[in-house]
């Protein structure tokens, strides 16, 4: 068995279809007439051109166009002006087409493989693809085709490089299996744009899969099993077989309200860690962002970013969102979230020290950058302000209190921004739900945190196996506070969501569309799923059963009787 980068959900099983690179190696000339040579560079330009927007075309109808809109990039690096002056330049100076082209894409993806900025980095496959087209152009060779496989092929490839994906056959590729990339690389992209099980960054994967070996791509889990026996065959089938009918009939949920079995509309949006999560929710058929974990943006970069930095990330978000909410919580540093540039002190129990909203008011200059740039970008999309570990009021009440400050800055400079924007917080203590009134009395809306809540209520860590028995959503003490929680937020007439992994939950649903909750917020994968249970339950159903459920006193019987419920 191999890991790798679990890069597109699903299980292939299929034949090994190991696709080795064609040799571009080529001895430099100096070639006699360089009017020539820049003519034979400007047709294989010219060509890979028009194969590429061919390609786009295509593409637009497999994958759609925001995922054809990746091939953009290559006509970018192939009409670069400063890559063709680099190439021309070259063969003025007594250089072959083949050398000039090699040597200035190589000095370009020498660049962006060494760029801090993941996003940047995986540019440098973009770079090395046109220089492939090019170079295969110019020596008259073959790139490798994906177009034409057996059917159920695991394609295996050293570097699966945007192009090639574009061109595989869907219909005939079960997997991907790759040496190198990661979540973000286009190739990533485009394999779950086609919806292709893929697992990336699998070590030797070309030396030790054989054209021809069975294999079974797990996607899901990053596993790779060449050669499997009986009993693994046997094993993913089943889950093929379970994922491939669950898929099918989620499909239905498509493009549809969510909407409780008596007709209540409910809200259901994704929760995102960057930017481009963005196009990914809104391709699952997200309403809205839920949760956009903004200390990402900080854990990703060398120092804080800048106000122009992070209004550019907020504002991406908005902008792919149009009018749907998108709630962005404040930098949530500390706990499990280190930022090394902060140098934050070490704390013998940074679950409860220093962190979230009580590093954030007490560098209050550096709190004002996020907020401005969060209020810079409302006016471009339904934006609003979460603040992350809130234990009492004078939090909501300092933070509101800078909200207006930088408003009035913003004012001064004459910088557009929603005057109204709404502020929630995040329900994620027991402190916040014992005083979930006085919250609902200065807040816009809440949003439950489940993942800090079940922890902080059971004193449980949520990473530690020996104390999983209490860190469950289904403790009588977690399901009486979110009842609480979601009952004060009503009374008080605002939103009450959740954006813990809770409310995504089967067994649990039921129980909060009883209470009364109005946004689920999930990782993209679950939406539809998620809109499918709250489809199965009316207020009446949901209520019968949750009454019960209250009346339990047991985590396990809780559990027990929500699982002999489940539809
Ligand atoms: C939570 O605590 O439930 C939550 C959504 O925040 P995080 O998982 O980022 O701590
Ligand atoms: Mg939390």
């Amino acid at each position: 068995m191999f890991k790798g980068i679990n890069a597109s959900d699903g299980y292939g099983i299929g034949v090994a279809q190991v696709a080795v690179a064609p040799d571009l190696s080529f001895t430099p000339r100096v070639p006699e007439n360089a009017e020539e040579e820049k003519a034979r560079y400007a047709a294989a330009l010219d060509k890979f051109v028009a194969q590429t927007n061919a390609q786009i075309e295509r593409m637009k109808k497999t994958v759609g166009e925001d995922a054809a809109e990746i091939m953009g990039a290559h006509i970018e690096f192939a009409e670069d002006d400063g890559i063709k002056d680099m190439v021309n330049g070259s063969i003025d100076s007594g250089m072959c087409a083949e050398q000039a082209v090699s040597e200035a894409y190589d000095t370009y993806y020498t660049m962006f493989s060494q760029m801090e900025d993941e996003l940047f980095r995986e540019r440098a496959a973009d770079v090395a693809d046109v220089k492939t087209g090019l170079l295969a152009d110019l020596l008259g060779k073959e790139v490798v085709d994906l177009s034409t496989l057996p059917e159920n092929s695991i394609v295996v490839v050293h570097e699966l490089t945007p192009s090639m994906t574009a061109d595989i056959d869907k219909e005939n590729v079960a997997g991907i299996v790759t040496e190198t990339g990661g979540r973000t690389s286009h190739s990533a992209i485009i394999a779950r744009a086609l919806e292709i099980p893929a697992v990336l960054s699998v070590a030797d994967a070309t030396k030790n899969i054989k054209t021809g070996d069975m294999v079974v791509v797990d996607g899901t889990n990053g596993k790779v099993i060449a050669n499997p026996d009986d009993h693994d065959l046997e094993h993913y089938r089943a889950k093929a077989k379970v994922y491939a009918e669950e898929k099918q009939a989620l499909e239905a949920y498509r493009g549809k309200e969510t909407v409780t079995g008596d007709g209540e509309k409910k809200l259901l949006v994704a929760n995102i860690g960057n930017p481009d999560d963005a196009n990914n929710a809104a391709e699952h058929d997200a309403e809205g962002i839920g949760l956009f974990r903004s200390e990402f943006l900080f854990m990703d970069a060398k120092e804080l970013p800048s106000e122009d930095e992070q209004f550019a990330a907020y504002q991406k978000v908005a902008l792919r969102m149009k009018d749907q909410p998108v709630i962005i919580r404040t930098l949530d540093v500390g706990g499990d979230k280190e930022i090394p540039y902060l140098n934050l002190q070490k704390e013998d129990n940074p679950f409860m020290g220093f962190r979230a909203i009580r590093y954030c008011l007490n560098n209050p200059e550096q709190y004002k950058v996020q907020l401005t740039a969060l209020l810079r970008a409302s006016a471009f999309g339904d934006i609003k302000i979460m603040l992350p570990l809130v234990t009492n009021l004078d939090e909501v009440r300092q933070a509101k209190q800078l909200i207006e400050e930088c408003k009035a800055d913003l004012d001064a400079r004459g910088v557009e921004y929603n005057k109204d924007i709404q502020v929630g917080t995040m329900i994620e203590t027991p402190a916040a739900s014992l005083i979930a009134d006085d919250l609902a009395a200065e807040c816009d809306f809440f949003s439950i945190g489940t993942n800090d809540l079940i922890g902080y209520t059971m004193c449980a860590d949520r990473g530690n196996d020996r104390v999983a028995y209490l860190y469950q959503v289904y403790q009588p003490a977690v399901l009486r506070s979110l009842k609480r929680i979601i009952s004060e937020g009503n009374k008080a007439g605002i939103m009450v969501g959740m954006c813990g992994e809770a409310a995504a939950d089967p067994l649990l649903i039921p129980v909060l569309l009883s209470f009364g909750l109005e946004e689920f917020s999930v990782s993209a994968p679950s939406i539809l799923r998620t809109r499918r249970i709250i489809s199965q339950w009316t207020k009446e159903e949901a209520d019968a059963l949750t009454e019960k459920v209250m009346a339990l006193k047991t985590a396990t019987e809780v559990k027990a009787m929500l699982q002999a419920a489940v539809k």
